[in-house]
């Protein structure tokens, strides 16, 4: 096994406590793992701006990434699943009665706005029939409904 001088704290270490680095002669970083990963905690302590800017950015350019690798977590998790919802749920009273009331309203208009849900392309004419299985959160995202409520 072969070895490397870290020139950030000086240790000799096995070459595998170095992350690669292509542009180096050897392939391999100047500064062991450890070092690195502290330089780089360090680095997001001091650029938190620039830090919050550049995984809200990430996050914006990987929604579909992300909400694949999200239901896959969420399918290998029912049950911590189930409890950060219990969790959400207490931490935001509020928001759970607001939307609670706003799907009653929405369920209570639902005769009277039909013509917005066609409007809407939630549902086609023929399917009138369903109008009592609508889901509301599917409804909801619909700006047509704001008016509304
Ligand atoms: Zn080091």
């Amino acid at each position: 096994m072969s070895t490397k001088k870290c020139c950030t704290c000086n240790k000799i270490k096995e070459t595998n406590e170095f992350n690669k680095n292509t542009r180096h002669k050897d392939r391999l970083s100047s500064y062991c793992r450890q070092c690195s990963s502290e330089q780089w905690k360090r680095y997001q302590e001091n650029n938190l701006e620039k830090e919050a800017g550049r995984k809200k950015r990430w996050y914006a350019k990987n929604i579909k990434r992300r909400s694949k690798t999200n239901r896959a977590w969420r399918g290998k998790n029912k049950e911590r699943q189930a409890g950060l919802g219990k969790l959400w749920r207490e931490a935001n009273r509020e928001r759970v009665i607001e939307k609670t009331r706003r799907r009653r309203t929405i369920q209570a208009n639902l005769p009277f706005i039909w013509d917005e849900i066609i409007d809407g392309g939630n549902v086609k004419p023929n399917e009138k029939r369903r109008i009592g299985q609508l889901r509301v959160y599917g409804l909801g995202r619909s700006l047509r409904f704001e008016g509304i409520i």
